[in-house]
């Protein structure tokens, strides 16, 4: 099956109980057992539940993956990998990252003992330097958030199967229709479903795929222990998303090309990060792990000037300023005071992440209309 085929009825079928076509919000929290141990499979929502249940077989479909696991939001999902760790255990990870991602390793699992250490992650020869028996999971953004930098994802699941950790990939920018990390030998794949896979900006989302039966089975332990389960309405929201998921993607690839193309002749702007830019220095990463390019593009206004960069977000129409990315309208954000304003400056500019740094999700509306209104903000 293709992806489009995939999207629509990948792990789906019709409701077993009515022949409803599309999955029922079952919003239940319990099911009748005629004697006690005996019932359909299903006993209680947080263990399981018909419509999260269906939810998760179709995102498994469309990510090559065996198993799913939705959880409430992508740090939920992240927050469980994590607990797969014991105290004393290492974790190597890209060093331009989610600022929330960085957040939960510092702030909440680095007092649990575990050691995180944040690096460029083309450079093997960093890796190399870093690795010790004690690491255990190998934690890659592709592409970054904001910068859009590329890890070589099979060079990186060449080092972590060397190693014995796991290779985890946050793969919320390039969705599952641009880029299956599990096809390149990554363990486990995760999403913030709250971006392109909901992809409407209506729902918050995590998800989680793997091949492996084993490490499906711990990450289901950990998901019914914790529960930080999704409810019945979200996984209907998500699942409905996902089922325009190749068209909207298609339309944020065609969009983001016509707009960095604007951006990357335009003289008040300077440092475009766009993969499909052939001066990208990831660009031919890009072209061997991605199927498209994607509808998120960052830069900076020449001379690093914070204040045009404050006096473009502000005074965007269409555009909207506003956290998160991959809904079907176009946001603009700044990352220093926005998303990444949880990791300290001189950190973030260690990463590129300069004051005059914008990042837009272009969404799907009429990619002239969105050229139009960066011109006049720009411009003004
Ligand atoms: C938004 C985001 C997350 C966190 O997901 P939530 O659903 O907001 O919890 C993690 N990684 C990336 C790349 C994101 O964009």
């Amino acid at each position: 099956m293709k992806i489009g085929t995939k999207v629509i009825h990948g792990g789906l079928s019709p409701d077993p109980a009515t022949g409803a076509i599309m999955t029922p919000i079952y919003q239940t929290t319990t099911y009748h057992q005629p004697r006690p141990g005996e019932h359909q499979g299903y006993e209680y929502s947080r263990s399981k539940n018909p419509t999260r249940d269906a939810l998760e077989k179709n995102l498994a479909a469309i990510e090559n993956g065996k198993y799913g696991l939705c959880f409430g939001s992508g740090m939920a999902a992240i927050d469980a990998i994590l607990k797969l760790l014991n105290p004393g255990d290492e974790v190597i990870s890209t060093g331009d990252l989610y600022g929330g991602s960085y957040r939960l390793f510092t702030q909440v699992f680095e007092k649990f003992g575990i050691k995180f250490h944040f690096t460029e992650m083309n450079d093997f020869s960093k890796l190399d330097a870093l690795v010790n028996e004690k690491t255990k999971l190998v934690w890659v953004e592709t592409p970054t958030n904001p910068m859009l930098n590329l890890i070589d994802l099979n060079k990186a699941a060449h080092f972590a199967k060397k190693h014995n950790c796991l290779l985890g990939v946050d793969n919320t920018f390039a969705s599952p229709y641009l880029q299956n990390p599990l096809d390149f030998g990554a363990d486990i794949v995760m999403h913030s479903a709250t971006k392109y896979l909901g992809g409407h900006s209506d729902v918050v989302m995590g998800a989680l795929v793997v091949n492996d039966e084993k490490l499906a089975e711990k990450l289901y332990f950990i998901q019914n222990s914790s529960g930080a389960i999704c409810g019945p309405m979200d996984a209907f929201l998500v699942l409905r998303g996902i089922k325009t998921l190749h068209i909207r993607m298609q339309r944020h690839c065609e969009n983001g090309e016509k707009v960095a193309e604007f951006l990357n002749n335009h003289s008040a702007i300077d440092n475009m990060y766009w993969p499909g830019l052939v001066n990208h220095p990831n660009h031919e990463i890009a072209k061997s792990q991605m199927r498209g390019f994607g509808g998120m593009v960052s830069f900076n206004t020449i001379d690093d000037n914070y204040d045009a960069a404050k006096k473009i977000v502000s005074n965007v129409k269409v555009f909207s300023l506003a956290e998160s990315l991959g809904g079907v309208e176009s946001l603009c954000g700044h990352p220093a005071s926005m998303t990444h304003a949880a990791i300290p400056k001189e950190e973030r500019e260690k990463n590129g992440i300069k004051d005059s740094l914008i990042r837009l999700s272009i969404g799907i509306e009429d990619a002239e209309d969105l050229i139009a209104d960066l011109k006049q903000a720009i411009e003004l």
